[in-house]
């Protein structure tokens, strides 16, 4: 407030002769004429000063006058008056009389007129009488010393060009040494990069309002704004400006960029330095340019990087599916700084030497589509058969078209494959057909593997079976007798699949009676030795399974999720990402290492819901237990078999992540086994067996070895199939609670494991052929604990020596034989999963042969193949039992079906009365 600035305005100088005196003389009045005299004097420094002294204190009735010239106002509306001066105290002048003053009065008069000359006394405009502070006691003229009083007096709504100020002394001695007038205004100042300019400040109490103007380089951001206060001061700065672009702010100026540095909006504080493959050679830069071939693209923020386009797509590859491709490559090594990469495809069909090449045309379509694919990879449809195609795979990103380089190419040339030529050959029997046929003259690659299909004529929407073979000519066999069926053949090739030939039909030729008879009597026979109840339904799935193509060995080898460098890649290739919305939780079903097992129902596209056991992953997992979770579909999803247990897919995009599989009806075997304890024959128990054999040749041919074959991870149906479960990685060593500690340090289900596996864990399909037997025998005993109560160490031991389990109860030879040749100490004694399949296809096919029991020389069967009854009575007779006719009737076993509803265990009872 102080910050003010002041003008000094020069008494009107006036001497005696000057027109100055005649004024004052004039002003004075007629009758008392005194004068103000202009005097040098000294101060109390003895600098020489000009002074206007009145001092006529010995007459009466004094009335002087001293006025100055006229004052600009300069638009102040306050002004203020500094008056210095000493007044002599009439008490120190001896003998003055009464008359004498120690006041003077001062005086303005506004006026637009700079040139009066008389102004009346009249319109003076008093502004106050002025008293000394001190006074001099004592005149000294010539040499004195002075006292100066000094005192501040104000004039305010002034509105004329100017003013006249007078003094006027009515009988004082009065020395009048200098007069100040000035006014107050708030300086120049810079706020905020706006300029407020010199402000004199209003009348009174009024602030006058004044807008900022923006210093140079610099725009307004928001209309700035001060108030100037009456005493001078700026208060309330609203609004401000910003430096244009190009310049920064520093200290109240706006100076330009430094080369090498930009700024691009006013709103930016600084100057920030050029982004990569950018520079700014000249001062005030707004944004930088880029270097030789980089670029910007139009929505680029100018803090972005340069960049250019991408280098080419690289490693394709094309798989051929009849006139269907795919293209596939890897993104471009350099992505030119961007992350906006696009592929575009242009298709060329080209001649047999690939000369001439024409575009394809609108006839061949591209899924998802052909220009701005964000994924690398095509399918292309509509191909013509046994032709040339020319792919260009165009990799593209923001800036490709601001480059003038030609974009990054990479070129897949395709056949499309030929069909399969005629089958030249076939052999009829009744329920087999034997077919050949010739390979395509130029296939598209090493030919893999051929594919038969084949389906009852006209039922191919119900039911149709896909067989792989190696070789030219197979076998198909389990057909119905007198039945026409269509056969159809392609070939796969390390490019893809070809299309299929032409339709063959073929009819197997009609069984003879005599057949028929025998076939018959098979039946009886199957009945009447086991006395068992036999639901076709649950015999059937395996009857079935014994026609279920069986995979080529080595066609396709398990890949190790851990062969992957990023697991989540293992599951995206393995399973199919599954929408949590289509996945309905019913209830909780079991438990898991993972978290919670629960049954529901899954919604697929096209498809009625099916039923799905739902394994999801506790919340609060670490990224190690997600991968070993997901290990486990990864594992799953490489498996297509009727006895492994089947994936549907996962949930990874949303949390819980689950995995979902085919539901079980049953649950796991062991407990299963438990509950039904006795309850079923032993063809359905082989039934079960033999699934799980032939879902672990399925593992052995893919290279897959289980570790925890047991039935507590074999699960159930409603129609009794029994598949594989259980393939996480870890899971051998945290989950299973049969896992114990070996003395080398590996966690191990003892009981099921081979000793080479325990001694050094040399873990192969022939340990897993070990472990199938402790299942064989598992399930043959209704879920017994292998070896009951003995300890890890007694059966390690007892293993070591020699010691191998005895039959179940019940147990045909045949099969605790079978487990036995399964618990061979040397490895490769041990049958393969694939022998042990056909055994078990053999038994189911000739029951007899499992009638000898292990451990029951009391009960001897008599019948044989030829063997065929009528009468329960008949039965009795003939298996030498007629003493219990009676007990048969009155236990209301009348008829020979009735009959088969008796157990094995019943049986056991009943030839074994005691
Ligand atoms: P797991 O984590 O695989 O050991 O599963 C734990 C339990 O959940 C099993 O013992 C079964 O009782 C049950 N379970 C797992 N998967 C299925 C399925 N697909 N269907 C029915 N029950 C299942």
């Amino acid at each position: 407030a102080e910050r003010t600035s002041s003008s000094t305005l020069t008494l009107l100088s006036c001497r005696l002769h000057s027109p100055c005196y005649f004024l004052l003389r004039r002003l004075s009045s007629p009758l008392f004429i005194t004068f103000w005299e202009e005097i040098s004097v000294m101060d109390e420094r003895n600098t020489p000063m000009r002074t206007y002294q009145v001092c006529n204190v010995m007459e009466a009735n004094q009335n002087n006058w001293l006025r100055t010239r006229h004052i600009s106002r300069e638009g102040a509306q306050r002004v203020y008056i500094e008056i210095k001066f000493t007044l002599r105290d009439c008490n120190s002048l001896p003998g003055v009389p009464g008359t004498c003053k120690e006041t003077f009065n001062m005086y303005y008069y506004e006026s637009n007129n700079a040139n009066l000359w008389f102004i009346k006394e009249s319109q003076y405009v008093k502004i106050d009488t002025i008293a000394a502070d001190e006074s001099f006691t004592q005149v000294d003229v010539g040499d004195r010393v002075m006292k100066l009083n000094t005192e501040v007096r104000d004039i305010s709504n002034l509105s004329k060009k100017g003013f006249y100020l007078a003094f006027q002394d009515l009988g004082a001695c009065i020395a009048l040494v200098s007069v100040r007038v000035f006014y107050k205004k708030c300086p120049l100042t810079v706020l905020n990069l706006a300029q407020f300019p010199d402000t004199i400040t209003g009348g009174d109490t009024a602030l006058v309002e004044v807008h900022g103007m923006c210093v140079n380089a610099s725009e307004e951001f928001e209309a700035p704004k001060m108030y100037c206060s009456a005493d001078g001061g700026w208060l309330v700065p609203i609004g401000r400006c910003v430096c244009k672009p190009g310049f920064e702010e520093n200290k109240d100026v706006c100076q330009p960029c430094r080369p090498g540095t930009y700024k691009a909006s006013a709103t930016d504080a600084y100057c920030t330095k050029c982004p990569p493959h950018s520079s700014s050679p000249q001062e005030q830069a707004e944004e930088c340019v880029c270097e030789k071939g980089f670029h910007r693209a139009e929505t680029d923020p100018r803090s972005m990087a340069c960049t250019r386009p991408p280098s080419a797509p690289e490693n394709p590859i094309s798989t051929v599916n009849e006139t269907c491709v795919t293209l596939e490559w890897s993104p471009p090594r350099d992505t030119g700084g961007r992350g906006d990469i696009t592929y575009s495809l242009h298709c060329r069909k080209c001649s047999g030497d690939g000369r001439k090449c024409t575009p394809c045309g609108s006839s061949v379509h591209f899924v998802p589509r052909q220009f701005g694919l964000l994924s690398a990879s095509v399918l292309v449809t509509d191909l013509q058969p046994d032709s040339n195609y020319s792919f260009t795979v165009e990799s593209q990103n923001g800036v490709s078209d601001l480059s003038p380089t030609p974009r990054g190419t990479v070129v897949i040339n395709v056949t499309t494959s030929q069909t399969v030529s005629v089958v030249l050959k076939e052999r009829r029997s009744k329920d087999s057909v034997t077919l050949a046929w010739q390979g395509p003259e130029r296939p598209n690659g090493a030919i893999v593997e051929y594919e038969v299909i084949y389906y009852e004529k006209n039922q191919r929407e119900q039911n149709y079976t896909v067989l792989k073979t190696r070789s030219n000519m197979m076998t198909v066999d389990g057909l119905k007798p007198g039945t026409t069926y269509v056969f159809r053949v392609r070939a796969r090739t390390d490019g893809g699949y070809g299309s299929y030939g032409g339709e063959i039909e073929l009819e197997t030729s009609h069984e003879g009676k005599e057949v028929k008879n025998k076939h018959f009597a098979d039946i009886w026979y199957v009945r009447l030795v086991f006395i068992q109840r036999i639901f076709i339904t649950s015999l059937f799935p395996f009857l079935h399974l014994s026609t279920h193509p069986v995979k080529l060995p080595g066609s396709r080898t398990y890949i190790h999720p851990h062969t992957y460098e990023d697991p989540n890649q293992a599951v995206r290739d393995f399973a199919k990402e599954i929408d949590a919305s289509n996945i309905r939780i019913e209830r909780v079903i079991g438990a898991g290492e993972f978290g919670e097992v629960c049954s529901g129902r899954l919604r697929v596209q096209g498809k009625r819901e099916i039923y799905v056991a739902i394994k999801s992953l506790k919340a609060g997992y670490s990224d190690k237990q997600r991968r070993d979770f997901l290990s486990e579909a990864s594992i799953m999803g490489q498996f297509d078999h009727p006895n492994i247990i089947r994936l549907e897919g996962v949930v990874t995009r949303c949390k819980p992540v689950m995995i979902i599989t085919e539901f079980m009806e049953n649950g796991s075997l062991d407990t299963f086994l438990k509950k039904h304890d006795g309850q079923f024959t032993v063809i359905q128990l082989v039934g079960m067996l033999r699934g799980i054999a032939s879902g672990m040749k399925y593992l052995s041919d893919m290279s897959y070895v289980h570790r925890d074959l047991a039935a507590r991870n074999i699960l159930v149906n409603s129609n009794l199939v029994c598949k594989v479960s259980d393939f996480g990685l870890s899971r051998v060593l945290e989950d299973d609670p049969e896992a114990a500690y070996t003395t080398r340090g590996g966690k191990i289900p003892i009981r099921w494991t081979a000793p080479e596996a325990i001694a050094y864990r040399k873990f192969t399909s022939a340990s897993d052929v070990w472990s199938y037997g402790i299942v064989m025998w598992e399930v043959i005993s209704y879920g017994e604990r292998p070896y009951w109560e003995m300890s890890n160490q007694d059966v390690i031991k007892a293993i070591d020596e020699g010691y191998r389990l005895p039959a179940p109860m019940d147990c045909p030879v045949v099969l605790h034989q079978l487990m036995l040749d399964c618990w061979e100490k040397g490895r490769s004694d041990r049958p393969k999963f694939g022998q042990i399949v056909t055994i078990l296809d053999k038994l189911i096919r000739n029951p007899a042969s499992l009638r000898e029991l292990a451990n029951s020389s009391a009960w001897s069967d008599p019948s044989t193949p030829e063997f065929s009854v009528n009468t329960v009575d008949e039965w009795l007779e003939a298996i030498k039992m007629g003493q219990y006719k009676e007990n048969f009737s009155s236990a209301g076993y009348v008829s020979l079906d009735s009959v088969l509803y008796i157990s094995v265990r019943y049986r056991w009872l009943v030839t074994h009365p005691s």
